[in-house]
């Protein structure tokens, strides 16, 4: 291995370096994860459950055991446009620290969204295209995967429809505005558009939406339209695994840094981004290949891999899709409107949570406060203001370089840089004039939502 070039900042590779194949950990876990089943039956779902809803190569790809997937030539042209990401060294956050320790971040940032999301839209696009699809449903949180697909229709010329749920549609219009751009239609879930939205609009007409509803909008959209495939943003193992190119990408850096991380962090939502760049280590790990402490941090006010049940649960609040084994906050569980609007999902990825259990990876909640205090002080020292989202990775990266301060030890941390803010001033807006607020665990909450878990066998 190289030796550490002390003052080196940025770590660039050729386009040439972008990864020929993803990387499966299935193939390397100890214990396979358990099946989805049926909602219907409870049986584990055959590829005919999931054909109205993905195509036939996502499909096989969900359920792969190989440990490399082979990224399809039109695909890597389009990460051309974006990727290799950079990786820096962040030198002036360790000296606002004051910290020994060594902080890398992963900028995902680069791409035309703004974060990690088009690594999985531009393939699904693509494999969708292959099998003659002409148009996807999808829904959105904060506006990051509903841009992301608009985008990736655009390249290979796909409709794309999304549901982006009331709240964020109200408070985030430029995101709307991207996605019209790229020539998607985007409409405010719940919405009149399908049975479910109709139903929730009047139960409650004035609800703020919810990642859980959009789904299932999306979900119904897809299964009622013969031309029309689903699209999901995160969660799902073949998402996960289109994601593993920042961590593949990320080993390369590392070793071109001449360092070796002790410490691997991301932020998680439905823990995409989390698993694109800690599973390559993952895996190494299993492997014997190396020794690392990988950590997935999340929003105190909805807290899934900390404080959720490891049980089978619906991944929409209308309850289409099919069971999984997550940790889980309960389907019918709403989150606060915090302004990490992209880490307000009940549920954690099945792969994520797996991976968990295993304690092969550790998990953090954090208050959106100190997420935010972070994300300023990482902006007016690294320049790049994160994503609300990518804060808490920020946060628990700084403790971290705290800690080793504390303890006058070295240590090397790297973490994933999931997104720029540019779309969120809002947020910062709100924080700098000392209007945010903390959110509590909503323990009441979650304890009605699981007490409505299915029952499963
Ligand atoms: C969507 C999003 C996330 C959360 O989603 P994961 O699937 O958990 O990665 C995190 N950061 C940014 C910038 C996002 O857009």
């Amino acid at each position: 291995m190289a030796t550490a070039d002390a003052r080196r900042t940025k770590f660039v590779l050729d386009e040439d370096r972008i990864p020929r194949a993803w990387y499966n950990i299935a193939a390397d876990l100890p214990v396979p994860a358990a099946p989805p089943l049926h909602p219907g039956t409870g049986q584990p779902l055959g590829p005919a459950d999931l054909a109205p809803l993905f195509p036939m190569a996502l499909i096989l790809q969900e359920v792969s055991q190989d440990r490399e997937v082979a990224i399809p030539e039109a695909v890597r042209d389009a990460y051309r446009l974006y990727r290799p990401s950079p990786l820096f060294r962040a030198h002036r956050l360790e000296a606002a620290l004051g910290t020994p320790a060594h902080i890398y971040y992963k900028y995902e940032g680069t791409s035309p969204a703004g974060s990690h999301k088009p690594n999985t839209a531009i393939p699904q696009a693509y494999y969708n295209k292959q099998e003659g699809v002409a148009r996807l449903a999808t829904e959105t949180g904060a506006g990051q995967w509903g841009s992301s697909l608009a985008f990736a229709g655009a390249l290979f010329g796909l409709e794309v429809k999304v549901y982006q749920v009331r709240a964020s549609y109200d408070q985030k219009p430029y995101r709307r505005m991207l996605m019209e751009s790229y020539g998607a239609q985007v409409v405010p879930s719940p919405s009149p558009d399908t049975s479910y939205g109709r139903r929730v609009l009047e139960e409650t007409p004035d609800t703020p939406g919810s990642l859980g509803i959009a789904i299932t909008e999306a979900v119904e959209d897809a299964v009622m339209r013969e031309d029309t495939k689903y699209a999901l943003g995160s969660v799902l193992n073949h998402v996960l695994l289109h994601q593993t190119v920042i961590g593949l990408e990320s080993i390369e850096q590392m070793a071109m840094a001449g360092e070796e991380p002790d410490v691997i962090i991301g932020c998680a939502g439905g823990g995409s981004n989390f698993a694109g760049m800690a599973f390559p280590w993952v895996g190494r790990q299993l492997r014997g290949e190396g020794k690392y402490r990988i950590i997935a941090a999340e929003p105190e006010a909805a807290p899934s891999l900390t404080r959720g049940v490891f049980t089978y649960d619906f991944g929409d609040t209308g309850r289409m899709t099919p069971l999984v084994k997550m940790h889980t906050l309960g389907s019918q569980f709403i989150p606060e409107p915090i302004h990490a609007g992209g880490l307000r999902y009940h549920g954690m990825a099945p792969m994520v949570s797996h991976v968990k259990e295993l304690g092969l990876i550790e998990a953090q909640s954090v208050h959106q406060v100190a997420c935010f205090d972070a994300g300023v002080l990482f902006a007016r020292n690294e320049g790049i203001l994160p994503a609300p989202e990518s804060t808490h990775a920020i946060k628990v990266a700084i403790d971290e370089a705290l800690a080793a301060k504390e303890s006058g030890e070295s240590r090397v941390i790297l973490f994933n840089l999931s997104g720029h803010g540019h779309f969120d001033l809002a947020s910062y807006e709100r924080y700098l004039a000392g209007g945010l607020e903390d959110y509590e665990y909503p323990a009441e909450k979650v304890a009605t939502a699981l007490a409505d878990l299915p029952t499963v066998g």
